[in-house]
């Protein structure tokens, strides 16, 4: 099931599925639902995310948060049977690029949090991530996130009818390595997603126009630019997890389960609720963040 036949592994390295699956609407709302239970959860992340709170506190509101909700956490259990991920919520400080365990750590002023999570309920699973940062973070890194952030929005506007998978990862490489000179992980990938967390196609977040598996309308793929300040390079940790940067420079992931469209893609999450509790949280650097649109008030 290991996916290293193709030399890629997805945000979470174990495919299950191998079809490429047009989704009805009622699948479609049941994805969008999950997805946004996922939002949901990320903004309880949110306002409780301060320096001096453990990731695995962070973990334990979420699991807690998704089972009241009636769903099930994506990403625990998920993996090989020997070596299961073990807990609800992906956290991955600084130079972690994703697949952080949460544990004892206690987050501190000036960290960058990535939390990935999964949402599982009548059959479907949606996917979701953001990267937080909490106090005092250099303006390079904010603007890495910003960066990062809008590369997403570009893959997401060409996931549409009869473009390539290499349409998406094309806007997404362009926007990072190309114009701002950032690192592309290149041994993740985004996926398809539905009943399996990862199904294909795989969505890498480089490439070339034109190039990968056609799209079609109704097609369901979690996008995800994983994109570091220094080296694309990166390697994994003893705990055959957690993935590093080479250089150990900062790495930001930001992630929507993404509809494919007949015009372009529709995120399925959303980040408007996140952000809203953001700004709502002193403890948070919402720096990164492009400002909200003048108003009668502030024009
Ligand atoms: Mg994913
Ligand atoms: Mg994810």
């Amino acid at each position: 099931m290991l996916i290293k036949t193709t030399g890629f592994s997805a945000s979470m390295p174990f495919y299950l599925d191998y079809m490429i699956h047009i989704r009805n609407r009622q699948e479609i709302e049941i994805i969008r639902r999950n997805a946004l239970m996922v939002t949901a959860t990320l903004t309880e992340v949110a306002k409780a995310i301060r320096p001096g709170i453990t990731t695995k506190a962070l973990d334990t509101l979420a699991e807690t948060f998704i089972r009241d909700h009636g769903g099930i956490p994506s990403f625990k259990g998920y993996g090989p049977p020997h070596s299961p991920f073990p807990a609800s919520l992906c956290i991955s400080v600084n130079e972690q690029v994703v697949h952080g365990f949460p544990g004892n750590y206690e987050i501190k002023d000036g960290d960058i949090v990535s939390v990935d999570c999964g949402f599982y309920k009548d059959g479907y699973h949606g996917d979701h991530a953001y990267t937080f940062a909490v106090g005092n973070v250099s303006p390079e890194i904010l603007q890495l996130m910003r960066i990062t952030k809008e590369s997403l929005m570009l893959g997401i506007v060409q996931a549409k009818e009869k473009n390539r998978v290499g349409d998406i990862s094309y806007a997404i490489e362009y926007h990072t390595a190309k114009l701002h000179g950032y690192g592309v992980v290149r041994e993740l990938v985004g996926h398809g997603v539905g009943k399996n967390l990862h199904e294909d196609p795989q969505v890498p977040n480089y490439g070339r126009r034109g190039e990968g598996k056609r799209l079609k309308e109704g097609m369901v793929l979690a996008i995800e630019p994983m994109i570091n300040l220094g080296t694309h390079r990166v390697y994994t940790l003893e705990d055959g997890w957690t993935i590093v940067t080479a250089d150990g420079k900062p790495s930001v992931h930001y992630e929507h389960t993404t509809l494919v469209g007949k015009l372009r893609g529709e995120a399925l999450s959303s980040f408007d609720p996140i952000e809203a509790a953001e700004r709502q949280n002193p403890e948070l650097n919402t720096g990164h963040l492009i400002s909200a649109a003048p108003t009668a008030n502030n024009a």
